[in-house]
């Protein structure tokens, strides 16, 4: 009973707008707070509400490698409404949010309490497809099983999944479209050197990106969700490229009438999993849905959607180590400081780059380290001429002499250290850092070793303990 009664608390703060991250946390569906998400993940979920009365499910249909696609449908208004979710397999986050839009539509049948009814469920019909390609999902990939990128077969329905995705939007014929996505974490909004956590668009229709009354609602419903995204994510709301891509499915859905918003889900410090975009699509949906439903959106003028900073493409950096002192080549006193930028490939899960070296006062850091006063030094080669069993105690015990890698035979090394190591790095040996190649170096301050950099990983010496830079998502 008692936990009936925060349930219902917390749902009606939800549907009121008044909520607190608490409030919201009572509706994260377990599970899905992880980097990739597919099919598997889902089913279960998928099962649960097949089962339910409230709302109905059917498969529209399979992907390439035949894993099913669903779509499911929660009332009965005028106003319809398609939202989808992981077109690109890759981009979770949104897929997350609507089955937790799916707890606080399940809670708000279970408190059968009018009170906590939204209102909206009597004038919209909505339409969910989360997950639109499985396949893509289960590779971690953006591409479907082809390799075709499904958001560029607007055109030429190629795929499986985009024909689905076409032929729904045909019969249900949506007023309102969401297309949900995530972007890249080096999106950082306009220039205000954060990430870009959120971004909106309500994407363009033609070449001349004129906007019509279809265009302009969506611009609308962006205009009135910004305040309440301007205080959750000051100075991290960006607004998405508005150049036509005719091959879209957004671009193609505007022209076909349908007024559809562009959600992205961005990077966030220290939030691996991008839970803090999670809940706010989930804001957005609840905010959306309440607004078409009464119709209160049209009484906002473009005026928010255009204040709105544009993207900033390669806005963010994984790690910037500032204020780097250079040496001269005679070893007789400082020649330049630089700013070393690095991005991690993969989105985090690949290899480290040095891909700046100089001014990067433009950037945003997730992580930043301060060096200055510090020395850059490539450091010298330990050679590996017997089996060497690495504690962590010898490691900083070397990197300290001035050892930032090891050269010879990979296998004579056991690293015990829980430590990164470098063996036969390429762009070391150099006196100056080398942009695409230098990761592993040495960082002294007055002549001893404060930091090594190793594969792009910070160690700091002084507590042998590793700073991991790149664990975005
Ligand atoms: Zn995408």
């Amino acid at each position: 009973m008692l936990k009936r009664v925060s349930l219902w608390l917390a749902l009606s703060t939800v549907l009121s707008g008044l909520a607190t991250a608490a409030d919201y946390s009572e509706f994260t569906v377990p599970g899905l707070a992880k980097g990739q998400i597919t099919h598997g993940d889902i089913a279960p979920l998928i099962h649960y509400y097949q089962q339910q009365d409230w709302l109905e499910v059917t498969e529209l249909g399979r992907s390439v490698e035949q894993r099913p696609i669903y779509l499911i449908k929660i009332g009965q208004g005028e106003r319809k409404v398609l939202a989808w979710s992981q077109m690109h397999g890759d981009e979770p986050t949104a897929t997350a949010a609507l089955f937790d839009l799916l707890a606080v539509l399940q809670a708000q049948q279970q408190t059968d309490s009018t009170q906590a009814s939204p209102a909206w469920l009597d004038n919209i019909s909505l339409y969910l497809i989360p997950m639109l390609n499985p396949d893509g999902a289960e590779r971690n990939s953006r591409f479907n099983a082809l390799g075709i990128d499904v958001n560029r077969d607007a055109l030429a329905l190629q795929t499986p999944e985009g024909q689905l995705l076409m032929q729904a939007a045909k019969q249900i014929k949506p007023h309102y479209g969401f297309n949900l996505h995530d972007q890249n974490r080096y999106h950082g909004a306009g220039d205000s050197k954060k990430p870009a956590t959120i971004s909106l668009l309500a994407p363009a229709y033609n070449e001349a990106r004129e906007i019509n009354p279809s265009r302009h609602a969506a611009m609308q419903l962006i205009s009135a969700v910004k305040p309440m995204l301007d205080k959750a994510l000051p100075q991290q709301l960006g607004r998405y490229d508005d150049e036509y891509s005719i091959r879209s499915f957004g671009d193609t859905f505007s022209a076909m009438g349908i007024s559809t918003v562009l959600v992205e889900s961005g990077g966030q410090y220290n939030d691996r999993f991008r839970q803090q975009a999670r809940q706010l699509n989930l804001q957005l949906y609840l905010s959306w849905l309440a607004m078409i439903s009464n119709g209160s959106y049209r009484d906002y003028d473009l005026s928010g959607y255009n204040s709105i900073p544009m993207n900033n493409s390669n806005g963010m950096k994984d790690l910037i180590i500032s204020d780097v002192t250079l040496q001269r080549a005679d070893g007789s006193g400082p020649l330049a400081k630089v700013d070393l930028a690095f991005t991690a490939g993969g989105n985090g899960r690949g290899p480290v780059v040095l891909n700046e070296i100089g001014d990067a006062s433009i950037y945003g850091g997730y992580h930043s380290l301060d060096a200055s006063g510090m020395v850059y030094s490539a450091g010298k080669a330990y050679p590996l001429t017997g089996p060497l069993n690495l504690s962590a105690e010898r490691y900083v015990q070397l990197l300290a002499e001035g050892y930032s890698h090891f050269s010879g035979e990979a296998r004579l090394l056991t690293n015990n250290s829980g430590l990164p190591v470098a063996i036969n790095p390429r762009g070391v040996n150099t006196l100056w850092p080398q942009r695409q190649l230098s990761t592993t170096f040495l960082l002294t301050l007055e002549g001893a070793v404060q930091w090594a950099v190793i594969n792009g990983r910070l160690i700091r010496l002084a507590d042998a303990s590793l700073v991991d830079a790149y664990s975005g998502n």
